[in-house]
């Protein structure tokens, strides 16, 4: 039993103080007087908080998930890690079948097996490939792909069953196909890179695609279709409640007005912050690829953020989750809030809140020490220190 005292711990609703974390391999609880043979970690009047949970991240370290190669996905697990994320979905992007295919398998043998020594893999998140065209963003659209149930099958098999969230423009014809696969197999659909208008988004929140991806960044708002107005994405996040949202919180994506006004309309329940991070994260390089190595799109890292050479998009971030969160903080969000969305609310999206996203008794021993001023300390995933 090892237990963390001198220190304010962050639950989703409250800071408490004068007590102390008791945990194993899994939180034991929130504990008054410490156990006579427990060791003491003295987090020296900082925070603990439960450790963060990243639903939309392509890579770090130098490494894309779709490199595909084991050195690859371990590396970007423990970049992260060493920033926060304790546990994360590996995202895909619009890219060559083979190259998908390869990524796909790759990573649903690392879900299968565990890979040890940084964030837990949760599962694969495909980013596409059945997006708009015109609402690609940086993603390399060359042909209009339309959902089809073998090629979703062949993706499902290669991934071993680890596929846990799609995301997908429902405007386009046969999404009805992507929309029934992903109820069938328990896979959360998502709303992105699309130019649907809110009556086709609400439309398909009926038929379950019930969050939408990095709202504000490849989403509508109020347009003309013809002479006819009509309600965005946007409007449709905000008058719905069953819609869950993400916000690439790197600081550059979304300015301090949005990210408070998301927070004040959907609140911290309902809003997810992710790093939407590609290769270049944790590295110091200015110059990357976005997407596999070979075969993906040139980038530049300037001002902090991905972009694509001719600087019409920007191309991802080069954030982690501990700069998502304390983008927050800065913007002007509650502490409470601020971890919620960094941890609670994105475990309860993808279906993990029964074992992580907060520091409950029962629950992963994904545990975060920051000091006072928010650097962050040290790093525990299921119990294992990692920083
Ligand atoms: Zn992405």
């Amino acid at each position: 039993m090892r237990v963390i005292t001198n220190c304010k711990i962050v639950t989703p609703d409250e800071i408490i103080e004068d007590k102390a974390l008791a945990f194993d391999g899994r939180i034991s609880g929130i504990v008054s007087s410490i156990p006579g043979d427990a060791t003491v970690i003295n987090a020296g009047g900082g925070y603990v908080l439960p450790g963060f949970v990243d639903i939309h991240v392509h890579g770090g370290g130098g490494y894309d998930f779709l490199d595909s190669a084991p050195e690859a996905i371990s590396n970007i697990l423990k970049t992260h890690a060493k920033h926060g994320t304790t546990s994360l979905l590996a995202t895909t992007l619009t890219c060559p079948d083979e190259i998908l295919c390869r990524g796909i398998e790759a990573v649903g043998n690392a879900v299968q097996s565990g890979v040890e020594g940084g964030s837990e893999l949760l599962g694969i998140h495909l980013e596409g490939p059945y997006f708009s065209s015109a609402a690609k963003g940086a993603q390399a659209i060359t042909e209009q792909k339309l959902p089809d149930l073998d090629e979703l099958e062949n993706w499902r098999r290669l991934s071993k069953n680890h596929i846990v969230r799609i995301d997908a423009a429902p405007e386009l014809p046969e999404m009805d196909v992507l929309a029934k696969w992903a109820k069938d197999n328990g896979v959360l659909a998502s709303i992105g890179h699309s130019g649907a208008n809110a009556e086709t988004a609400i439309e398909y929140l009926g038929k379950g695609f019930t969050h939408i991806t990095h709202l504000y960044c490849s989403t509508t708002t109020e347009h003309k279709e013809g002479q006819v107005v009509h309600g965005g994405i946007i409007e449709a996040a905000y008058l719905c409640d069953d819609f869950t949202v993400e916000l690439i919180g790197d600081g550059k994506h979304i300015p301090k007005e949005t990210m408070l006004l998301c927070f004040k309309i959907k609140g911290a329940s309902k809003t997810a912050l992710i790093t939407d991070a590609m290769r270049a994260a944790g590295t110091d390089v200015q110059r990357s690829v976005l997407g596999e190595s070979e075969t993906g799109t040139p980038v530049m890292i300037e001002d902090g953020v991905a972009k694509l050479l001719d600087r019409s998009s920007f191309a991802g971030s080069v954030a982690t989750m501990d700069v998502c969160f304390k983008t927050a903080l800065r913007y002007g969000v509650p502490i409470c809030d601020a971890a919620k969305s960094c941890s609670l609310t994105p475990a309860g999206i993808i279906g993990v809140a029964d074992r992580k996203g907060s520091l409950e008794p029962g629950k992963d021993a994904d545990i975060l020490i920051f000091d006072s001023e928010f650097n962050l300390k040290k790093v525990f995933v299921r119990g294992n220190e990692i920083v």
